[in-house]
């Protein structure tokens, strides 16, 4: 017999489940990934995911070579490139993961009626881009279908024991029919950041264990340090699910310690933000929990948002943070919070404008992670204190005590000395006129005073 196996955000053999079973319930499986010109439309396809995908997949076909097979790689819609290759080379099974997004699930719908005519068997195993499926656990007695609130999702969470994480096959083999693409190549892509890490499950095995090595007892202390860098920059993978989340929460589980528990708790924050889109998957657009109707957009502040995605905002953390974004497609979660809400409470500029910047240059840009964090900082998501500002002076000082952050990341700023480099406006008017760096865009203060006006009125 033959099967197919779909891969989508599971671009690994460590810990897959539907290649698992394939591998074992037939003789010859098709290793297929189908590049979606939907996902392209919708506007996801970005140079600096695709060049990682481009990695992903090559490191794929190479994995899968040493153990005799090799990936089919084809472009077309999922409901009618999987049929075209089941009945290319026979086969009578697919297995694939199951879809989290609203539009990973209509497609799954759309394959499961186009495999049915034929009569191939569609297999929908657990959601491997989670470490627990969305829904697997529930508010008990509340009447809701998920969890509004981190914590005692965390609580519930914690207390489930999870499987082990599956071993990668030791053979694929592959039957001749099956015919692809060959999966193009990272350097095909124009305009990408310059400092992107390279993907793909090798690379991100290997990233992990040089950070697993490493000091890990520092990361409850230092995840939030700027010129650290100590968290372990493993979301690229986790989003392209070279990297299984269920393993690494395993792992962190058996290694025990402080800085294990913070790590599976920031991975229990990606399982959050699952669990609340799977439920209501128009939270990727609109408001979730409190609507607010007064947000500035293009048209009235289209300026503000220019100088905000420049990193020109004269807030050196926040200018700094926008740099990194767009050198590295990659942002430290301070950061990301400190933008975010430099723009949504301090310019009072819609998140949904935010997200979108973000989306198109982020390398783990995930619509999961990145509109439920958005919605977090704007207010309207799952934040229990809505209306908390994150002041950049303030922050800047405390998570980069030094500087060394905002030096690296804007280098007008390299020579001020001291913690004056996080308010360079206080430098006597002749340095500051030789530096070449903005001053502040707006007053803080009245920036707050705007917020909590149109939070009232909201
Ligand atoms: P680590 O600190 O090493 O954490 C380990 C893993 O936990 C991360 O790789 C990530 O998968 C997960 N994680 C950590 N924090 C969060 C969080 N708040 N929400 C969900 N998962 C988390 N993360 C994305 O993966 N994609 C996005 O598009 C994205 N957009 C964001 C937008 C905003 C405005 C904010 C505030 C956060 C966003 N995050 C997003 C969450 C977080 O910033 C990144 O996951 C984290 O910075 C990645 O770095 P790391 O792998 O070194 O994290």
């Amino acid at each position: 017999t033959v099967a197919v196996v779909l891969f989508t955000a599971d671009l690994r053999l460590h810990d897959h489940p539907p290649l698992h079973a394939a591998v074992r319930a037939a003789d010859e499986v098709v290793p297929l990934f189908v590049r979606d010109p939907g996902v392209h439309a919708a506007g996801f396809d970005v140079p600096n995911r695709r060049a990682f995908l481009a990695d992903c997949l090559t490191d794929l076909d190479e994995r899968l070579r040493h153990r005799g097979g090799r990936l089919v790689v084809r472009t077309g819609a999922v409901d009618r490139e999987v049929p075209a290759v089941a009945a290319e080379c026979g086969a009578t099974e697919v297995h694939m993961a199951a879809a989290v997004t609203g539009y990973a699930q209509r497609r799954e719908q759309r394959l499961r009626e186009a495999l049915a005519a034929p009569g191939v068997t569609l297999h929908v195993h657990d959601a491997v881009t989670t470490a627990v499926a969305p829904g697997a656990v529930t508010p008990a007695g509340s009447g809701t279908d998920h969890y509004a609130v981190f914590t005692p999702y965390f609580r519930r969470w914690s207390q489930l024991s999870l499987r082990e994480p599956l071993p990668p096959p030791r053979t694929v083999r592959v039957p001749d029919a099956s015919r692809g693409e060959a999966p193009s190549s990272a350097t095909d892509v124009d305009a990408t950041s310059p400092g992107l890490p390279e993907g793909g499950e090798t690379a991100g095995r290997a990233l992990y264990a040089r950070w697993w090595s490493g000091d890990l007892s520092g990361y409850e202390d230092q995840h939030n340090d700027l010129a650290g860098d100590a968290t372990s920059r493993l979301s690229p993978y986790l989003h392209f699910g070279a990297l299984s989340p269920l393993e690494l929460v395993q792992r962190a589980r058996a290694h025990g310690g402080p800085g294990a528990e913070a790590f599976v708790r920031q991975l229990c924050w990606r399982d959050f933000h699952h669990q609340v889109l799977a439920a209501r998957p128009d939270a990727a657009t609109v408001d979730y929990r409190t609507r607010h109707d007064h947000w500035r957009g293009e048209d009235d502040a289209a300026e503000d948002i220019a100088t905000w995605r420049d990193g020109r905002t004269g807030y050196p953390v926040v200018d700094a943070g926008m740099r990194q974004l767009r050198h590295e497609g990659w942002m430290h979660n301070r950061t990301r919070l400190l933008t975010a809400c430099f723009l949504t409470k301090t310019l009072y500029v819609d998140w949904r404008i935010g997200a979108r910047h973000f989306l198109d240059l982020l390398v783990d840009g995930d619509v999961v992670n990145n509109q439920l964090n958005w919605q977090w900082v704007a207010g309207t998501g799952t934040d229990t204190r809505p209306h908390r500002v994150l002041n950049p002076v303030v922050q800047g000082k405390r998570f980069d005590p030094r500087g060394t952050y905002v030096r690296r990341w804007v280098p007008e700023l390299a020579d001020v000395e001291g913690r004056l480099v996080h308010e360079p406006w206080r430098l006597p008017g002749e340095t500051r006129a030789g530096l070449g760096y903005p001053e502040p865009l707006i007053d803080l203060a009245d920036g707050l005073t705007r917020f909590k006006r149109a939070r009232g009125r909201d």
